[in-house]
């Protein structure tokens, strides 16, 4: 175990997030490589070690100590760097009326544009002119249900660091089933309801991740849906998570970073999958959802699972239109449906 100011890592998950190359997990801790002498940040493209080989340290100090050097390919010891720089350039997006120019950003932290903008969009999701857009139109728009707290929250705690909370699930899907098969019992869920340019949206998650976006949604349909669950309202790493979901629908582009936590039978879940696959801007028909999953026959069960989805717009079942080109149907209305597929740039 490596004691951290967050939540201690485990030895297994610092391994695990190694051989998956998470970023999500850079600056947490380093790996050392005790048969070249050098360490690394978990993301490093170089070939892993083996696991034999291996220390983890807190940080490039620790390692340094040991007297391993810094890997001239990942860079470890720039991570807390890249972090602060990144953090500067949120604090005076925050502190600023107006839009700040990304070049004058980058200039300030010293890097270069293009690598100053993939470096603010790998720590918050966004990139930094999509961040401003959420800001704003955040702060414009009221939290109606969840009250103000979770609006002050967002900007207290929410933005301001990258996101770690949900880091060690990204990607998940599903929590343990017996959970969902009885109704969310033993479950927390936090939610929130907000206003949005394509109406009020609702945002529940568990501790593990969104496990419902909807549109014109209430508490009631919330609790009818997870009978048994905890509902309860949002806290600090929920508005974080709210924050990007916010900026997510607002600005579409990749949300492959925001958590679900949904649970389907297995067909469901590989539909979901593969609707998540479907690039912004593009559109597929049923019946090429039901062939990318292997069920070429199976058209009706794949709009099925479609309309099953829990997440709207994250799990992007938006995408789906008749073969004909035609919308076909969605859940929260075909307004919706049609302008969430031109913001992205599609039919
Ligand atoms: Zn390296």
């Amino acid at each position: 175990m490596i004691a951290m100011m967050e939540e201690p890592l485990s030895e297994d998950l610092c391994w695990t997030a190694v051989l998956t190359r998470d970023r999500a997990f850079d600056g947490r801790f380093v790996t050392g490589v005790l048969s070249t002498g050098i360490y690394c940040r978990p993301s490093c493209a170089a070939r892993h070690p083996l696991r034999a080989n291996v220390r983890f340290f807190a940080d490039g100090t620790a390692a340094r100590t040991e007297g391993l050097r810094p890997c001239k390919r990942c860079l470890p010891d720039d991570v807390s760097r890249d972090e602060k720089a990144v953090l500067a350039a949120i604090t005076a997006i925050k502190a600023s009326e107006e839009p700040l120019a990304l070049a004058g950003l980058a200039a300030d932290a010293g890097y270069s544009v293009s690598h100053f903008q993939r470096l603010f969009k790998r720590m918050t999701g966004l990139s930094p002119a999509a961040y401003s857009r959420a800001l704003r139109l955040e702060r414009a728009s009221a939290a109606l249900t969840a009250g103000e707290r979770v609006t002050n929250a967002l900007y207290d705690a929410g933005f301001s660091a990258p996101s770690r909370f949900y880091a060690a699930s990204e990607g998940r899907m599903g929590m343990t089933p017996s959970a969902w098969a009885s109704g969310g019992k033993g479950v927390t869920i936090r939610w929130a309801v907000v206003a949005t340019t394509l109406g009020e949206m609702l945002v529940a998650a568990t501790d593990k991740g969104v496990c419902r976006l909807s549109f014109n949604e209430g508490s009631e349909d919330l609790r009818a849906r997870f009978p048994h669950a905890d509902l309860a309202p949002g806290d600090a790493p929920f508005a974080e998570l709210l924050g990007q979901v916010i900026a997510a629908v607002e600005s579409p582009g990749d949300a492959s970073h925001i958590p679900l936590d949904v649970k389907g039978t297995a067909f469901q879940e590989a539909v979901w999958r593969e609707l998540r696959r479907i690039p912004k801007g593009e559109t597929r028909s049923y019946a090429q959802i039901a062939a990318a999953v292997g069920k070429p026959g199976a058209v009706r069960a794949a709009g099925s699972a479609n309309g099953a989805n829990n997440v709207a717009v994250l799990i992007p079942c938006h995408r789906v239109i008749r073969t004909d080109g035609s919308l076909g149907g969605y859940a929260y209305g075909l307004e919706i449906k049609q302008r969430l597929l031109e913001r992205e740039g599609g039919s």
